[in-house]
């Protein structure tokens, strides 16, 4: 089944699937996790529409690629192009409001890193992007206070506030539609709290997002 955006309430979306832009080192203490250095403004990258899935779909593993890390975000759908645009036009412009996984190969990465290639493999595989329905923006209070939460199997690993985010939701998007122009069906991945780490065959994930999201995963496959 190929993916489609879809609303959490079944209201027909008419949005179709573009790229996700995604910023690494979004939150403090994932930079420290991570070993890396805050470099000031937000480090962008994109995975293609390939890479959306439903996330209530299995989550495979790519074969003989090394760890597959989780990391948990808050996902916005673009309902209205933007480029180059104000603060002020961002919250009118997003279209609904999800969790989302920024599956990443990271023996994959950490190689790509150290011969100073780009990320695209170890990120926009067919699949690394499972993604929930979406909640309409109106019906979020507030962007910057939302817990997001993963656990592994039951346990507790990632437990994160977006209000933790280095550079928010509205700078944010205004920042990347400087250099990449936001078209209707995009989504923007806001960045993983801490507690990233390795799926292994068999788990279950569950994910929430404030009150408004609680989604839990088939079990993964290798
Ligand atoms: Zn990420």
């Amino acid at each position: 089944m190929s993916y489609q955006h879809q609303f959490i309430d079944n209201s027909p979306c008419d949005l179709l699937p573009g790229k996700v832009v995604c910023v690494g080192l979004n939150y403090a203490a994932h930079v420290t996790e991570m070993n890396s250095k805050n470099i000031g403004e937000p480090l962008l990258f994109i995975k293609p529409a390939t890479a959306l899935t439903p996330i209530e779909e299995a989550i495979r593993i790519p074969e003989g690629r090394g760890a597959c890390h989780f990391e948990s975000e808050m996902a916005l759908l673009i309902g209205q192009p933007l480029k180059r645009c104000r603060e002020e036009d961002v919250l009118e412009a997003i279209a609904g409001v999800g969790i989302a996984l920024d599956l990443t190969l990271r023996d994959l990465q950490k190689q790509l890193k150290e011969a100073g290639q780009p990320w695209e493999k170890a990120k926009g595989w067919d699949g690394a992007c499972p993604i929930s329905p979406f909640i309409k923006t109106e019906e979020v209070a507030d962007l910057q206070n939302l817990d997001i939460k993963l656990w592994q199997n039951d346990v507790l690993k990632q437990d994160g506030n977006t209000g933790q985010m280095l550079t928010q939701v509205l700078p944010l998007i205004t920042y990347i539609s400087q250099f990449f122009t936001l078209q209707p069906g995009d989504v923007v991945l806001t960045g993983t709290p801490e507690g990233v780490g390795p799926l292994q065959k068999e788990d279950t994930l569950k994910l929430q997002l404030g009150r408004l999201l609680e989604i839990e995963t088939r079990r993964v496959e290798a």
